[in-house]
């Protein structure tokens, strides 16, 4: 029987994404080909990357100036790819760090540029957002990561920002979770694995007018540019991962796009607080106001208590709740594709928990 997975990622997909990805996979279409067989230049596959492209900018309604593009090396390799494209030796760029992503994020922007931490949540273990961040003024670009996947944080509103200042975000685990005002932002990236498809892809977003701007000289593969001006082949994409994305976008497109994901995502995400919060062995970890509506973190009082609960989980049909392994407790993570009832389960599971 399936599992309700939790997993924080690769996580759960819509059940006819799944179905239609596995017959793509044995034909597709009526081509008498696997999906995984075909040239990247073939015209059915290059109408799958433009479907793809199209359904992210209807659906974020994006501006013209934004280029969307599928990379491969996972939204680790934004962390340098970001500051190698936009940041020129000398010039200084401002990063919020909200724990483990953020933190890696930043690491790697020391390599090309000043860096300056204009807010952070490491003195209280990473359990809320940093508000009223003071950016200076010749900052190249600010960066914030929306939701922190691992500590079950979510920017609810957009940080100030002095004017001419970019902004950067590397929205993995909330991209196509709500509406966003998305023309706010100059470059967005999301590893598709959270809460789009399948590990393989990540989805850059970016304005054309922000690039070649510096002195640098960058690979040919790491130059944004080079993507753009290829349509995102310049070498062979990761095909299928593409294909099973936009099956996804496809899917939240036909269930009435970002204000029914977040309008889904928030009474799962309420649903399942209240109940922790109620509960006498159980608390939430993060500020109730920066809570993430796609993990959910929290702790039981004992070890023991942990232990057992989990185990009841296990034993109930439930995946994947084990919190980060730098941080212990629960997480459960209610993606988009994630139903209600699942979340339902988990929450009676909770209340018939009486140690
Ligand atoms: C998972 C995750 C990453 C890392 O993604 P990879 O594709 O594994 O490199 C980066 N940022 C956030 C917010 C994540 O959730």
């Amino acid at each position: 029987m399936k599992k309700h997975n939790f997993s924080a990622g690769p996580a759960i997909l819509p059940a006819t994404v799944l179905a239609e990805a596995a017959e793509a996979v044995k034909e597709f279409g009526q081509e008498g080909l696997s999906i995984l067989e075909m040239s990247h230049r073939s015209k059915p596959i290059t109408a799958v990357v433009d479907e793809a492209r199209d359904l992210v900018r209807e659906l974020l309604e994006l501006e013209d100036d934004f280029e969307v593009l599928f990379l491969t090396g996972g939204a680790s390799s934004q962390f340098f790819m970001v500051p190698m494209n936009l940041l020129g030796e000398g010039e200084t760029a401002a990063y919020i760090d909200t724990g483990t992503w953020a933190t890696k994020a930043i690491k790697e922007a020391k390599n090309f540029g000043e860096v300056v931490v204009v807010g952070s949540s490491a003195d209280k273990d990473y359990t809320y957002i940093p508000k009223a961040c003071q950016i200076p003024a010749h900052c190249k670009y600010l960066h914030i990561t929306t939701n922190n996947t691992v500590r079950g944080s979510q920017f609810h509103h957009l940080p100030e920002r002095p004017e001419g200042c970019l902004l950067v975000a590397d929205m993995s685990s909330d991209i196509f979770s709500r509406p966003i005002d998305a023309n706010q932002y100059d470059l967005i990236y999301a590893g598709a694995q959270k809460n789009l498809g399948p590990a393989g892809v990540t989805l850059v977003i970016v304005r054309k007018s922000i690039l070649g701007n510096i002195q640098r000289q960058i690979p040919t593969m790491l130059d944004y540019q080079t993507h753009v001006k290829k349509g995102s082949m310049f070498n062979t994409p990761p095909v299928y991962p593409i294909y099973v994305s936009m099956l996804t976008l496809r899917w939240i497109q036909g269930q009435g796009g970002l204000k029914a994901m977040q309008r889904r995502n928030k009474e799962k995400a309420d649903l399942l607080y209240q109940a922790v919060e109620a509960h006498p062995n159980f608390r939430p970890t993060v500020a109730k106001a920066d809570r993430s509506i796609m993990n959910a973190c929290f702790v039981a009082d004992t070890a023991a208590h942990e232990a057992a609960f989990l185990a009841y989980c296990e034993a109930n049909g439930i995946s994947g709740l084990k919190g980060h392994r730098s941080v212990g407790g629960f997480r459960a993570s209610m993606y988009n594709a994630m139903d209600l009832a699942s979340v339902q389960h988990l929450v009676d599971l909770l209340n018939n928990f009486k140690p």
